[in-house]
């Protein structure tokens, strides 16, 4: 499925089967998840990004061919694809941060992606799971689980104990909630919509908020009267971000992960009082892949919410036009 244009439909073409390149892959896909950054791509929010393009970046599949040099892993291995790659001898991914690199190539993004039968990647890029995940499930934990632990851990450097306040309970908020309860912390899950409130409590969040004018003082009475160590805004619009700066306690950390174009307004008086961190946390590294991965084989967290929807690839349009409308957290994709 391509993209030749933003805002334009994506739109079915017969392409002929890649062939790897040296230190490349050919991976069969099996099923790849729909998120908001597809969105966020067909809406032209990704300047850079190539046209046509085929999206998809949150997939798995089976090993189906090998170029030159790959020797280490047989056809018909199954498995999971870290959507980052950089270029030899990249200096951010030698420094395990490859997301952060200028040089990042983006798997659905700035080369072609898996909305489709096939997917090239490097051989850097293909994850071995431990044990066996159905393909759906693996799929989504490439992204969808990947993403909030990236930012908890890596970025927020979340430890046991302390409470986050997570904004917007979608495809990565409501996991950010069963990873917060695994770590050993408390989750206060905030949204507009109570279905989503509601799964927040199934997926172990102490505290589920209606977002309205009382969401900060609701907040603080959880918390003692101080906020939350920890603010995750995965919410979509400029009075997420600046609710989510309020909702901070002393020494608070903010995470943005959500992507909204439009600038928000920071007291600076509160981020210097308080001390505050605002963080931004782009993606994820594989590592974040592989730990959430052990954290589904262990039985920590759930995926089943993320795969309740199974669609044909010929309907990816169908799957981002009911992301657009509120109507799946997720929908996974299979050729
Ligand atoms: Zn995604």
């Amino acid at each position: 499925m391509e993209l030749s244009a933003h805002g334009a439909p994506l739109r079915a073409v017969a392409r002929p089967v890649p062939e790897p390149g040296p230190g490349e892959v050919r991976v069969r896909v099996q099923a790849c998840g729909v998120c908001g950054s597809d969105v966020f791509l067909q809406d032209g929010g990704f300047a850079s990004s190539p046209l046509p393009i085929v999206p998809g970046h949150e997939a798995a599949g089976v090993v189906d061919a090998l170029g030159d040099g790959v020797d280490d892993l047989p056809v018909g291995t199954a498995v999971a694809l870290y959507y980052i790659s950089t270029p030899p001898g990249d200096a951010w991914a030698a420094a395990g941060v490859p997301n952060r690199s200028p040089a990042v190539r983006r798997m659905g993004v700035d080369v072609d992606g898996a909305f489709a039968e096939y997917v090239l990647r490097p051989r850097a890029s293909v994850i071995v799971p431990p044990a066996h995940l159905p393909a759906p499930e693996l799929a989504v934990i490439t992204d969808a689980v990947a993403t909030p632990l990236h930012a908890l851990r890596r970025i927020a450097r979340l430890v046991a104990g302390e409470t986050v306040a997570i904004i917007g309970i979608g495809g990565l908020g409501s996991n950010a909630v069963q990873l917060t309860r695994a770590y050993g912390a408390t989750a206060i899950a905030i949204s507009r919509s109570q279905p989503k409130l509601d799964l927040a409590l199934q997926l172990g969040a102490e505290h589920a908020l209606r977002s309205d004018d009382d969401t900060v003082a609701n907040v603080r009475a959880l918390t003692g009267g101080l906020g939350a160590d920890i603010v995750l805004q995965c919410a979509d619009s400029v009075a997420a971000y600046e609710m989510a700066i309020s909702l901070a306690g002393p020494g608070g950390r903010i995470v943005l992960v959500g992507s909204s174009a439009e600038s928000f307004r920071v007291p600076p008086m509160q981020m210097i009082w308080s001390e505050l961190s605002l963080l931004g946390s782009r993606g994820f590294v594989q590592a974040d892949i592989e730990e959430a991965i052990q954290l589904r084989l262990d039985g920590r967290i759930a995926v089943d919410h993320l795969v309740e929807t199974i669609r044909p690839l010929e309907q990816a349009q169908n799957a981002l036009d009911d992301l657009r409308a509120g109507l799946a957290l997720r929908t996974v994709l299979v050729p």
